[in-house]
């Protein structure tokens, strides 16, 4: 099974499991991308959820993929409790969190990037570009 159908299936798992409503969306052409990446993006999708789970007690969370041209673009959002980004690269040396790490080196691995939106009380927000145009 390819990216798409993959992701579908966890999302859908994950709600079942958990009792957040999770809404899973793709956008723009879907196409194939190398395995490599494609288990990449499945990893980071993992991690982002689980972190969903485990942290933010949201009542929402939203997973939306986007295809463009020579770039894929993940969102993934939640409506819970939220908490200070620039607190976590402490608190990850300090205390042995390594997912956030983690997910960033995978995606400097692809040469893409990744943007953590998060505040208390609002949610967080992590956007991640990777191009499909580099091997
Ligand atoms: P590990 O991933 O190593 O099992 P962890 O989940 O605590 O442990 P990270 O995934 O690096 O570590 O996350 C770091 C911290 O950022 C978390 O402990 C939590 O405080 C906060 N955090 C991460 N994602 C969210 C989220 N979606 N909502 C609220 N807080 C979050
Ligand atoms: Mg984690």
């Amino acid at each position: 099974l390819g990216l798409i159908p993959t992701l579908r299936k966890y999302v859908q798992d994950f709600e079942e499991k958990t009792k957040i409503r999770s809404l899973f969306e793709t956008r723009g052409k879907e196409h194939r991308l190398s395995s490599a990446m494609e288990a990449a993006i499945y990893r980071l999708i993992q991690e982002a959820l689980t972190n969903t789970a485990k942290h933010a007690y949201p009542t929402y969370v939203l997973v939306e993929i986007t295809y463009q041209a020579q770039l894929v673009k993940i969102v993934v959002q939640d409506n819970g409790l939220g908490f200070k980004p620039e607190l976590f690269q402490q608190k990850s040396k300090d205390h042995g969190h390594f997912g956030l790490i983690g997910m960033r080196e995978r995606v400097e691995l692809l040469e893409g990037r990744m943007e953590i939106e998060s505040a208390e009380n609002q949610g967080t927000k992590i956007v991640i570009h990777i191009p499909t145009n580099v091997e």
